[in-house]
Parts: structure tokens; sequence; C-alpha cells
């Protein structure tokens, strides 16, 4: 089956984490209305979400977490100073969770051949036993374990280019060789971690590939790094499957960060990431992080799907120089050429 399929559920509508705050409710239906604007929806396959079971969220977290935002269910509560839950948070927290294990159990098995899952609450500041930053599961951990405990994968990469680092996703594979954290976030910034020279540990050592970068960085920078780091490190590690962190709150106005991607680069950025995908039959899944332009994110998310489908990203992005990235890129390659053959 040669499709392109996205998650989506009422449900994701229905965590609502309170007033003015950016995680909105918002974001899911605005996402849901830019689908139904063109026929975008009708060249995209709908998979229902299911919900994650406990073991396979306590496969990332702690039983006793997990026991703790479950009891959230029916209830508000403050599980973080950042992180609020509503009556029906716990429900769309699993499903959001059980929808990405959904649609990357779907691409693995060849039923569709990539994938987006437009799920909330996000997912990739959630540690192993404590909530953070709007994330109550660590959505896309759990899909990486699940690839490799239940679907008999043995590398699996996850390429976050949220503007904020994950740093729950990183510590969840900290000493890991079989997943593969790669991202590139604002820095320093929210959360603090995602330092150069955090690399992994043991033996995981190699296998954490972190590209903090300034304000301003666009479309030119971005596919930068993603040619010149990302692209040979995954080229090296052959994963079987890349899941994305898909942010959108490194948009170019987005109310919370200061990068200036467009929709178009997003649309260059998930290109390139199925060109990675070459080394496993082109198997992507993308899940939703942040993305605070309501509108800019909904757009984005509409860029990304576009290329996922094939459709053509439109003129090649501009090649000239990296800008402000360059210290960066420099000092990525001084400390991951120690574990990778970089140019
Ligand atoms: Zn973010």
């Amino acid at each position: 089956m040669n499709r392109t399929a996205v998650v989506t559920d009422p449900v994701f509508a229905m965590h609502d984490p309170g007033p003015y705050h950016p995680e909105s409710p918002a974001r899911a239906r605005a996402i849901q209305c830019r689908l139904e604007a063109d026929d975008l929806r009708t060249r995209l396959a709908r998979l229902a979400p299911r919900a994650a079971s406990q073991a396979e969220i306590c496969r990332v977290h702690t039983p006793g977490y997990y026991r703790r935002v479950a009891a959230t269910a029916g209830h508000t509560a403050s599980l973080d100073p950042d992180t609020q839950t509503s009556v029906d948070s716990f429900r769309a927290a699993e499903l959001a969770a059980g929808g990405l294990l959904a649609l990357t159990e779907a691409v693995v098995r060849g039923e569709v051949r990539n994938g987006f899952a437009l799920v909330r609450p996000p997912g990739h500041h959630a540690e192993r036993d404590r909530a953070m930053g709007f994330c109550l599961f660590n959505n896309v951990a759990v899909a990486a374990e699940h690839a490799l405990a239940a679907l008999g994968l043995a590398r699996v990469l996850i390429l976050d280019w949220d503007l904020h680092h994950g740093n729950g996703s990183m510590h969840s594979f900290w000493e890991r060789a079989d997943v593969l954290y790669a991202s590139t976030h604002q820095y320093p910034y929210y959360p603090g971690t995602g330092a150069v020279d955090e690399v992994g540990a043991g033996p995981g050592r190699g296998f954490s590939v972190n590209v903090p970068l300034p304000c301003g960085m666009g479309d030119a920078e971005y596919t930068a790094i993603f040619r010149e780091i990302f692209a040979p490190v995954v080229a090296a590690y052959r994963p079987e499957l890349i899941l994305v962190s898909a942010g959108f709150d490194i948009f170019d106005g987005d109310p919370l960060g200061g990068m200036r991607v467009s929709p178009q680069g997003f649309a260059w950025l998930t290109s390139q990431v199925m060109e990675m995908a070459a080394v496993c039959q082109g198997r992507v899944v993308l899940t939703l992080e942040g993305g605070y332009h309501v509108e800019g994110q909904a757009e984005s998310v509409a860029a990304c799907l576009q290329a996922l489908l094939g459709e053509p990203p439109g003129p090649p992005p501009p090649r000239a120089g990296v800008g402000q990235a360059g210290p960066i890129l420099a000092a990525v390659k001084r400390v991951q050429g120690q574990f990778w053959k970089l140019g």
C-alpha cells in the first residue's frame, strides 16, 4: 500500500490545560480545519487511535507515574508548573501515545507508506517519572520502545526538530545504542538540556546528537544542518524506522520561539527526512509536538503532509550560506566527528 496516513480524533481537542495556555485545543481544531480546507483530507488514509496500554506506556514511564496521570481522569490537576490536566486529559494522553503506536505498526508492517500522528498532548519533555513542559506521556519514546520490543526492529532514530530540546526522549535512551536521538533546538532555552557535548553515556555514547542553535535560524540553516549532520549520521546508523518529533514552534512567528522556518521549509525538512529513510524502506512517522502560532502550525502541518504524499516540495531550498549556524555546525562536527564520519 502506497499511502500516507494521519491519526486524528476529536479527543485530541479535548485535553485542555486551561485558559490562555499556549498548548490549546485550538491547535488541533485548526489542523483539522486545514485538512478539510482543500482536498488534502481525501488524499490521506485516516487511522483511528487506540489507547496505549499501561504495559506499553510503562516501557518508558514508572508505574507510579502512570497511576498518577491515570488518577487525573475526570479531574483537573496540576502535574507540573506548566502542565495541567482537564477531565479528558488522561484519555487523550493514552490515545495520543496509542495513536502513534497504531501508526508505527501500520508503517512497519507496510500497510501504509508513512504518516503523521496529529495528537495532543505532546510528549518529548515527559520524563520517566514526571510530567514536564505541557507533556504527559512521552509518545515518541513509547513508540520507539514499541518498535523494538513488539515489532522486532533493532535500531530506531528519533529526529526532533521542535524548538525545544526533547529532554525526556534523550534521557530515555541516554545509555543505549538501539535508539539514536538527534535534535535541533533553541539554546540556551527551556528545558536547559541539549548542549553539543551531551552525546550519551556508556553504550549510548555517540547516540545522542544535539545541535543547539541561536535564535534566527530559518529554512537555509535547518536544511543545511539536516544535510551536513543528520543525513550522514542516519546513513551510517542505518535505522529501521525514523520517528520525527515534529514541533512547529520553529515556525517564523511562533509566540514562544525565535526561529524563522516557513511552511515551505517544513516541506523541505520532511523531504530530507524521507530521503534519509531510503535506508529503511521510507518508513517515516511524524508525531505532533509543539507549535503555538495556531494558523502557522496548521499550514506547516499541511506542508509536511504534502511532502509525505510525495507532492513536489517546490524549488530546492537555498544552499547559500549557513549564516549564524556556521560555528554551531563546526562545533557539532568536532564533537560528533568522534563517532560519525561528518564532512
Ligand atoms: Zn516545543
